[in-house]
C-alpha cells in the first residue's frame, strides 16, 4: 500500500509498504482522510530524529472500518470512525477517572501513551491497524473535517473544556496562534461558552479568517498588543488564555495578559521557556494564575466534540490534497499557506 513514511532525519517521503497486519484488539481501516498538523512538519525538519525510521505518519485519522480482529465485538464493518489519537489502557486509575490521556501503564511519567503517526505507524497511508478502543463513530461527517477533530479540534476542545468553570459569561478567553487549532479554539468557545473572545496572531490574513467570529483581533507581534489586551478585558485580564504557539514570547505574552485565577493552557511545542517566580514582588504572574502544558485530549472529549460536529455546531477550514500530493501539503504548512487546516484526501 501507499503510505508518507519517516525515513530518517529530514525525510519524509511517498513510499510502497507492505499492508498492517491485525492483531487481536484491534481493527484495520481504509484510510478515508488524514490531516497534517505542525508536529508532522516538526518532526519532518527536526535534525534529531523524533520517531522511528520507516514510522507512517498521520496522526489524524477518519477511516472505513474493513476488518475486525475475532474478539472485538464493539464495532461494525463498514462503519465510519475516527480515531482517538492517545492509545491508553482503559483500566488504569487515570483510565477510570477519565484521564485517559495520562495514561499510567501505556504511558509514563515523561511520555504519553502511544499515538498513532507520532510513536507508531499512523493514518497517511491506504490502511491502518488501530485498537478497537481508540476507534469513535463518526456517521455522516465530512471525512475531511472528521480527521482534523482528533487534533486540531481535540487539544483546544480538551483545554477549553477542562477550564469550563474559568468560562463563565463576562469572562474572557484568548486565543494566541489562529491555525488550524486556533480557529478551532475560537469555534468550540462560541458554541460552548458566552465569553468574549480575543484572537491574537502574528499575520493579519490569520485574523481575517476569525475576525466575525471574536470581539477582539490584535496582531501578537505588535508593540502595544498587551496593552491592548488588558484594555479589552477591562484591564483585569483574561480569565483563560490558550497558547496555542508556546514559544517564550507568546507564553510572556500570555502570562502578561492572564487575569488573577486565571488560566495559561500551553499545549503547544515550540520550545518555549517560562521563569516561574515566588517573590512578592513577582511580575511574571498574577496571583493564583496557572500555566499547564495539557496533552491532546481525553475520549471522552472526543466523543462530546465529535457529537458537536454532528449537531452542525463547529466548521473548520480544510484544504483538501490528493495523496499523491501529500508532500505538497507538508510544504504549503510549511510555508504558511495554509488558512486552517491541510487535509490528505484518499482518492
Ligand atoms: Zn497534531
Ligand atoms: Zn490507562
Amino acid at each position: 500500500m501507499r503510505a508518507v513514511q519517516y525515513s530518517g532525519v529530514q525525510d519524509v517521503s511517498l513510499a510502497e509498504i507492505d499492508r498492517p497486519q491485525l492483531e487481536p484488539g484491534h481493527a484495520l481501516l481504509r484510510v478515508v482522510a488524514a490531516g497534517v498538523c505542525q508536529t508532522d512538519i516538526h518532526m519532518r525538519a527536526s535534525s534529531e530524529p523524533m520517531v522511528p525510521a520507516g514510522t507512517v505518519l498521520g496522526h489524524e485519522i477518519c477511516g472505513q472500518i474493513v476488518e475486525l480482529a475475532d474478539d472485538v465485538r464493539s464495532n461494525a464493518l463498514g462503519d465510519q470512525v475516527v480515531v482517538h489519537p492517545v492509545w491508553s489502557c482503559g483500566r488504569c486509575r487515570q483510565c477510570i477517572a477519565g484521564r485517559d490521556n495520562a495514561c499510567v501503564n501505556t504511558g509514563g511519567r515523561m511520555f504519553p501513551a502511544p499515538t498513532p503517526g507520532v510513536s507508531i505507524n499512523g493514518g497517511m497511508a491506504e490502511f491502518v491497524a488501530v485498537p478497537a478502543a481508540a476507534l469513535i463513530p463518526a456517521a455522516g461527517l465530512d471525512p475531511a473535517f472528521a480527521a482534523i477533530l482528533t487534533d486540531a479540534g481535540l487539544v483546544p476542545y480538551h483545554s477549553i473544556n477542562a477550564a469550563r468553570d474559568l468560562l463563565r459569561p463576562g469572562a474572557s478567553a484568548v486565543v494566541i496562534g489562529i491555525g488550524g487549532l486556533g480557529q478551532m479554539a475560537i469555534e468550540i468557545l462560541r458554541t460552548l461558552t458566552g465569553v468574549q473572545i480575543v484572537a491574537l496572531d502574528i499575520k493579519d490574513a490569520a485574523l481575517n479568517a476569525v475576525r466575525d467570529k471574536v470581539d477582539h483581533a490584535f496582531r501578537s507581534n505588535l508593540a502595544g498588543v498587551r496593552a491592548d489586551v488588558l484594555s479589552a478585558t477591562g484591564e483585569y485580564g483574561a480569565d483563560f488564555v490558550l497558547d496555542l504557539v508556546g514559544n517564550s514570547e507568546t507564553l510572556a505574552l500570555a502570562a502578561a495578559v492572564v487575569s488573577p485565577y486565571g488560566a495559561i493552557r500551553a499545549p503547544g511545542l515550540s520550545d518555549g521557556v517560562f521563569e516561574f517566580e515566588t517573590s512578592q514582588l513577582a511580575t511574571s504572574l498574577p496571583w493564583g494564575a496557572s500555566i499547564t502544558r495539557p496533552y491532546s485530549g481525553t475520549r471522552q472529549d472526543l466523543t462530546d466534540l465529535v457529537a458537536l460536529a454532528q449537531a452542525g455546531r463547529i466548521s473548520a477550514n480544510v484544504t483538501r490534497y490528493r495523496f499523491d500530493d501529500a508532500l505538497q501539503a507538508f510544504d504549503d504548512l510549511d510555508a504558511g499557506k495554509i488558512n486552517g487546516r491541510a487535509v490528505i484526501v484518499m482518492d
